[in-house]
């Protein structure tokens, strides 16, 4: 018999209080695993498991059911990565940490992109050294692009702007993404678009 095509998911805990999974979710997840089955933890707070092709919409299902989060594994924008909201959930900004992942996560760019978010400058989510990074300062946000952690060329992301409000600050993430999926070539990295295509050009094209 022919094996099944396995397709990959990339599934979280979702937005919260520090990265946590509870025992239901957990059994959840087993339930499509094999006991020899293998379950990849990314460095981006993802597990990857693989589940029958058939089988897709109703693991999606159950997952999020079981309070998952369930996003495309490859060349997508990757779920958010957020800090802890230490100080608390409106201060450090959840609800637009959430909105703005719900926005863009999933969306297909030409290779994987990691996005960051930090509650406060001290920036515990490390947005400078990810593809967007987005601090809040006091009651404002500032998008920063083009950061790298790995590789002997690893840089910290460069300011594209600040003070923006919630609504500027997805707009012109969303803008970001489309400049780059319209210009950057198959499997170029934000960083690598950035330094290739040019900073100020980009700022040009986003009117900034
Ligand atoms: S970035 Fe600020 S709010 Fe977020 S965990 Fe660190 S100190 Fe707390």
């Amino acid at each position: 018999m022919k094996n099944p095509k396995m397709v990959p998911l990339a599934v979280n805990g979702g937005i919260g209080f520090g990265a946590k999974l509870t025992p239901r979710q957990l059994i959840t997840l087993g339930s499509y695993l094999d006991e020899d089955a293998e379950v990849e933890l990314t460095t981006f707070q993802q597990l990857i498991i693989k589940v029958e092709e058939d089988k897709v919409q109703q693991a999606t299902e159950e997952l999020k059911y079981a309070g998952f989060s369930v996003y495309k594994a490859g060349n997508y924008v990757k779920s958010l990565r957020t800090c802890n909201f230490c100080k608390g959930a409106e201060v450090e900004g959840m609800p637009v940490a959430k909105e703005l992942n719900d926005r863009i996560a999933g969306q297909e760019v030409p290779f994987t992109l990691r996005p960051a978010y930090t509650g406060c400058p001290n920036a515990c989510g490390e947005p400078l050294i990810n593809d967007i990074g987005v601090i809040k300062r006091d009651e404002h946000f500032e998008l920063y692009i083009g950061g790298k952690a790995v590789g002997e060329d690893a840089q910290t992301g460069v300011l594209l702007k600040d003070g923006l409000e919630p609504e500027e600050l997805y707009e012109l993430v969303d803008n970001v993404l489309e400049v780059y999926r319209k210009n950057g070539r198959k499997r170029e990295r934000m960083a690598k678009f950035v330094s290739r295509y040019g900073f100020d050009k980009m700022k040009q094209e986003l009117n900034i």
